[in-house]
């Protein structure tokens, strides 16, 4: 294996103490603390680990961090009026609604419902559009995190051929947009795509967020292509549960670099999350 391993690990850290430094100027200029709250609903184990870790790091950078934990049968008239209630404290500077809801919630419905300024997600139509035409917005914090990776690894993005594989409001659409913002030539896959391999053979920047492992080949790769994996998956390998990515990352020696599945994208997604919620309190304050 030549290829680098990208460790977003590493970056993530670094990022943190950024916020945390930015956390600290902001309680010495107000003596305000920012703040996040996180809505969970349901008893999702994976869902429950993710709201744990962004907590947990929250805490860390000296941040508030107010965990709703709401049953599976919330209404979603009940989740509505938590959302507003948010929307209205003025100690709240995040509102985080942990993905995915229970069916009988219409997802989009409570996305709408926050306060575009407090969408630390960066999911809210006001930001997608914003972000869309350039005039601001909050950006996602998992295809945020993906980029800041790819610009370590080249120098220029500008004239690049990217494929993005997955195409979700809170991953691949808005990566396939920050990449054509970077000038990339960008093709967005999805499950319909015909000749996935084609494609991806083309590419010098690889991102696959379809949740699919060892969807990407190794013989798929061009030699010296960057690749970022951001698949979550959770599979049985020699009778032991594991995580991988999305890439058969032990096939693709002869990338320029990838991202290992843990320690890749993952950490990335909080590291971002906090710089959202901090920068979302500095406006607020108007620091
Ligand atoms: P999603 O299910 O909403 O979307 C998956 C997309 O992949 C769809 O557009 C689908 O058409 C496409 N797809 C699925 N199988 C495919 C295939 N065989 N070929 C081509 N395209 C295919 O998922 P999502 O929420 O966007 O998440 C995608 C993956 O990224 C999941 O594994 C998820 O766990 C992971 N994820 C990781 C992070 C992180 O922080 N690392 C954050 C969010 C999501």
């Amino acid at each position: 294996m030549t290829a680098k391993k990208i460790d977003g690990k590493a970056v993530a850290v670094a990022m943190t103490e950024e916020t945390r430094i930015r956390v600290e100027r902001i309680k010495a200029a107000t003596g305000i603390v920012p703040g996040l709250a996180v809505i969970l609903v349901g008893e999702d184990p994976a869902s429950q680990i993710y709201v744990r870790r962004k907590a947990d790091q929250c805490r860390a950078v000296g941040m508030m961090s107010v965990e709703h934990r709401l049953p599976s049968d919330v209404t979603e008239r009940q989740l509505l009026d938590l959302v507003q209630r948010l929307n209205a404290d003025p100690a709240v500077h995040g509102i985080l609604v942990q993905l995915p809801l229970p069916p009988h919630i219409a997802a989009a419905k409570v996305i709408e419902a926050i306060e575009p300024a407090k969408d630390v997600d960066g999911f809210h139509p006001t930001n997608v559009g914003r972000q869309v035409v350039g005039s601001g917005g909050i950006t996602p914090c998992t295809p945020m995190g993906c980029m800041i990776l790819l610009k370590q690894e080249l120098a220029e993005l500008a004239g690049k051929d990217a494929i993005v594989i997955g195409m979700s409001n809170i991953v691949g659409k808005p990566l396939a947009r920050l990449l054509l913002q970077e000038e990339c030539t960008v093709t967005v896959a999805h499950k319909a795509t015909v000749d996935l391999e084609e494609k991806v053979r083309r590419a010098d920047i690889i991102v696959s967020a379809a949740g699919a492992p060892a969807l990407v080949k190794g013989s798929w790769i061009k030699s010296g292509a960057v690749v970022i994996d951001v698949g979550i998956n959770r599979v049985e390998r020699n009778g032991k549960k594991t995580v991988v990515g999305d890439v058969a990352y032990e096939e693709a020696g002869h990338a320029a670099a990838i991202t290992p599945v843990p320690g890749g994208v993952g950490p990335m997604t909080i590291a971002c999350l906090l710089q959202n919620t901090v920068e979302a309190a500095e406006r607020a304050l108007g620091l």
